[in-house]
């Protein structure tokens, strides 16, 4: 008699699946005020798996959140007294899938991108997921699909999150779990000058303040073949980093003009200025410094309206653009050139600290404490 066989055999869970109850995790309760808890571990639904987080990165942005809140959303408004746990620059090791979720196994090392857009507006349906149409517009009775985890969902400051597919990125063994966090900045940096911006070899680039988007991002711009790099800052001893990391030339910009040296160095000015800086002086040095028909990547969020010369750029067809984070998968792309070795993002990160120790580690982030450059928790420990 033959035996009947099913199509489709049902799999046992993997042994080393993890579901916990409950988790350690950081909420924002005032402003400036976070507290340990314990609350509910989250559980993964379609396409979504569970992350055990190893490893999470401060970030200027996690600073903004926690004092001011935007660009947080939570429910619709602002961050505060709802159980929101920040933190979005993670990675970790997969513990638990949703239901058909055969992407990722349980124990592959992932890092996690920001953005899952809704998938459904205009801007996801081109793959600009990170300026999704639906960011923020998540909340019960109208949840659209969008996550940014850190800003309108549960982040990673805790034990555990939930990541939908699309935002992971597998790790290979040959990278450790801090080197891994910084994937994200990197991948910031990347989206900016390929994807959005369009850069070849051989184009030139300046990159305006060297915090870690800015030193990733020279980085980044080596490697693709830019040249010459050239990264201005005020402190020494990042700008020397910077250096290491691939600029070719550095520029103390309160020792020298950094449009007469950007001039002196290139001739007709920069094929690309990525502004990490973000203030009215860096946007206009960033438009004296672009050659006629070169583009300005504004990576930073300035604090207020900014007065620029506007007919300088219109008279010389430079082109603007902003950026939000990562997109088009360009994780995927910093990655790869990390696990090459192409550069080394390790000389960015400065800092350990262990959960419970998260307001010292945002302090040194904050006040640049003993040089902190990259202010990296490690939850499990
Ligand atoms: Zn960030
Ligand atoms: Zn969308």
């Amino acid at each position: 008699m033959a035996t009947h066989t099913p199509l489709r055999q049902m799999a046992a869970p993997p042994r080393d699946t993890i579901t916990p109850a409950t988790m350690r995790a950081w909420v924002l309760n005032n402003p400036d005020e976070l507290e340990l808890v314990t609350k509910p571990a989250p559980r993964p639904g379609n396409a979504e798996v569970l992350v055990r987080i190893d490893a999470v990165a401060v970030c200027a942005t996690d600073l903004e959140v926690i004092s001011q809140g935007p660009p947080a959303l939570i429910n619709g408004g602002p961050p505060f007294n709802q159980a929101f746990t920040p933190g979005h620059e993670y990675m970790g090791t997969v513990v638990g899938l949703g239901p058909n979720v055969d992407e990722y196994q349980v124990g592959d090392r992932v890092t996690v991108e920001i953005h899952a857009g809704c998938g459904r507006c205009k801007r996801c349906r081109e793959g600009m997921y990170t300026a999704c149409h639906n960011y923020g517009a998540n909340y019960p009775g109208n949840d659209k699909g969008h996550r940014a985890n850190g800003f309108t969902t549960n982040g990673g400051f805790a034990q555990y999150a939930v990541n939908h597919i699309n935002t992971l990125v597998r790790v290979p063994d040959s990278m450790t779990d801090e080197e891994a966090a910084l994937v994200v900045t990197a991948g910031t940096s990347m989206y900016g000058f390929t994807e959005l911006g369009g850069l070849v070899a051989g184009e030139s680039v300046v990159v305006i303040g060297p915090g870690p988007i800015g030193l990733l991002g020279a980085a980044i711009a080596k490697t693709l073949g830019a040249n010459p790099v050239i990264l201005t800052g005020t402190r020494p001893d990042r700008l020397a980093i910077g250096a290491r990391l691939g600029a070719d030339f550095i520029i103390d910009s309160t020792a020298e003009d950094p449009v007469e040296a950007v001039m002196r160095l290139t001739g007709k000015g920069a094929d690309y200025v990525l502004d990490c800086a973000g203030t009215e002086e860096s946007v206009n040095q960033a438009i004296r410094m672009t050659n006629r028909g070169g583009r300005i990547c504004l990576a930073a969020f300035p604090h207020g309206p900014v007065k620029i010369d506007l007919a300088y750029a219109v008279q010389n067809n430079i082109y603007l653009y902003g950026i939000r984070g990562e997109g088009r998968s360009a994780t995927h792309r910093a990655l790869a050139l990390m696990a090459a070795k192409r550069f080394d993002p390790t000389l960015i990160h400065t800092h350990t600290f262990g959960l419970d120790d998260l307001p010292e580690a945002l302090r040194h982030a904050r006040d640049r404490v003993d040089g902190a450059i990259k202010v990296v928790v490690k939850p499990q420990q």
